[in-house]
């Protein structure tokens, strides 16, 4: 059957879970049932975490969901043919839902999106589409509600020439996103093949080929890309999301397979080198976690002001978020990697999950842009958005609140002398020639990374400390430690032995009451 995906039966009940009971898009829009208000951003990448410690794969479809419907509902309304693309991408009706996807990648362009070449020609009816050209990598390949880039005659090349249009999977006189009308037929479209992916199995990847396919206008035809880069903020968090559900997942399975496993005499998660691989793994899930969602509430409050592109919260977030998107996507494959390890021979073998979960997350650096391309995106933004003259006063804020606490002062003090030479890295990279500038990006990137996730945990711990919760506290001063405490030698004779002294608060979610901090916290080898 042409333009026809074959999909395992299980993954209906996966859909309707996700948009019909936990309302991954519908909550984001509607309050749900008791609430006054939609929950925000936060509730998707919140259950886009929850979902990656299960099946990475499907955190594609649901954050185009909502990344679509984030571009339609807010460029798109005026139109009532598009309007009815948003109520269906936002049900969470299991007879109404449709999802979205994003077909932008062609042959010659991922990265550089500028180099499309999909052609768009107006029909006799205003604002209707024909779209030619082929699309390379298209991920949730049949939804109704995918959007694409495409450019109208005559418009200038590169991003600025491109127009955003919705190309359903089916088109109806009566606009029925379902294509469930009696006169719903598939779009002027090929499927022309699924690609043979390594992992990510659970969402088909394929490529089309767009023959005259019917494209519905979204908003002004000028502003096309600028509506993607939207979307893309969200999906690149959603990315970082599933990152961050990867590195849960991982170290869980790390840790039940370190608790149970017998060799030379004991459990495994007894040997000291074991307990220091799963304490770094925790200590890192958490800054993940901790950077991830203090992005993704800059994001609401980003969308709940009125100051748009002006508004603090946008300019801290568009620096945070290709940043979290890069180092924690890097971190999902390191960590399942690690992880495999930890399992033994097991670990490598289909069936334990750290094989699948390995598989799934080497796409997490590559889609949503690369590495390289998020590192140039950090230098575009602090050029552009001047986004250090917020950052700073974000982090200094959160430094503060650490250094009331004894217990976090010294861990305070050493983050706020990296982020002064951050703050002279960022002077000098402004500075200096394009080509040097590129060199230190990723640097530059992972140092702001490091840099914001301590301050963020550290700020986390102090109000954990006022709520009477010392455990905290362990796992930031561990994170500042080992980004930024290394003594000479490598640390090798510095004898910290947090990771077998804290093991069971750090990696066993032990309580910590406050008063046993100081001492617990770093004591000296005394052997
Ligand atoms: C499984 C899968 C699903 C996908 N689904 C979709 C989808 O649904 N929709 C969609 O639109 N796309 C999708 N993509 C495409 C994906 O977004 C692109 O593959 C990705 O953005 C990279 O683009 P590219 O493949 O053209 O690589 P290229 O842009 O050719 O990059 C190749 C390498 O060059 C590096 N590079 C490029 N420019 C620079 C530079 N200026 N400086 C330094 N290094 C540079 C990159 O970092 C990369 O390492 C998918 C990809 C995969 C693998």
């Amino acid at each position: 059957m042409a333009n026809h995906v074959d999909y395992h039966p299980a993954l209906a009940d996966t859909e309707l879970a996700t948009y019909c009971e936990f309302g991954l898009a519908h909550d984001v829009f509607h309050a749900p049932d008791g609430r006054d208000e939609p929950l925000g951003l936060t509730h998707a990448i919140a259950g886009e975490a929850m979902l990656s410690y299960a099946d990475p794969g499907f955190v594609c479809p649901a954050s185009m969901t909502v990344g679509a419907a984030i571009v339609l509902d807010r460029f798109g309304r005026d139109d009532p043919r598009i309007e009815r693309y948003v109520e269906a991408l936002t049900s969470d009706d299991p007879e109404a839902y449709v999802e979205g996807a994003m077909f932008l990648t062609e042959k010659q362009g991922g990265s550089d999106v500028g180099a499309n070449e999909t052609t768009a020609v107006e029909t006799d009816e205003e604002g209707v589409y024909e779209l030619t050209g082929e699309k390379w990598f298209c991920s949730n390949i049949d939804a109704e509600g995918t959007l694409a880039l495409a450019r109208r005659e005559g418009a200038p090349e590169g991003t600025k020439g491109l127009s955003l249009f919705v190309v359903p999977h089916t088109v109806s006189e009566e606009g029925d996103p379902r294509g469930e009308s009696e006169d719903a037929r598939l779009n002027d479209q090929l499927y022309r093949r699924l690609k043979d992916k390594l992992g990510t199995l659970s969402v088909p990847t394929g490529e089309v080929e767009l023959r005259g396919a019917t494209g519905y206008l979204v908003g002004d035809p000028e502003q096309g890309f600028r509506y993607m880069t939207e979307m893309l903020n969200f999906e690149r968090l959603s990315n970082a999301a599933a990152s961050v559900g990867i590195i849960g997942r991982c170290l869980l399975e790390a840790k039940v397979y370190a608790a149970d496993r017998e060799a030379f005499g004991s459990t495994i998660d007894q040997h000291p080198l074991l307990r220091r691989d799963l304490t770094e793994m925790a200590t890192d899930y958490e800054a993940a976690s901790a950077f991830v969602f203090a992005a993704s509430r800059l994001l609401d409050e980003y969308r709940a002001s009125d100051d748009g592109h002006e508004s603090d919260a946008f300019r801290l977030l568009r620096l945070l978020v290709p940043i979290a998107k890069l180092r924690t996507a890097r971190e999902s494959v390191d960590t399942a990697s690690y992880a495999c390890e930890v399992l033994g021979g097991n670990g490598y073998v289909s069936g334990f999950t750290t094989e699948r979960m390995l598989r799934d997350a080497q796409v997490l650096p590559i889609w949503e842009g690369t590495s390289n391309v998020l590192s140039l995106d950090v230098l575009r933004v602090l050029a552009k958005q001047a986004s250090h003259e917020v950052f700073v006063p974000a982090v200094e804020e959160r430094l503060d609140a650490a250094a009331e606490h004894d217990a976090l002062a010294a861990a305070a003090e050493t983050v706020r002398d990296e982020l002064a030479d951050l703050q002279t890295a960022m002077a000098t990279l402004a500075t200096e020639d394009r080509d040097y500038a590129q060199l230190q990006a990723k640097e530059l990137a992972n140092y702001v990374y490091d840099v914001f996730a301590a301050a963020e945990l550290l700020d986390m711990a102090s109000e954990d400390l006022a709520a009477g919760d010392g455990r905290r506290v362990l796992v930031a001063r561990e994170f500042v430690t080992r980004q930024f405490g290394r003594e000479s030698g490598r640390g090798i004779a510095s004898g910290d032995r947090t990771a077998m002294d804290q093991f069971d608060a750090i990696v066993r979610y032990g309580s910590v009451a406050p008063e046993e901090l100081e001492g617990a916290a770093s004591a000296p080898a005394d052997d």
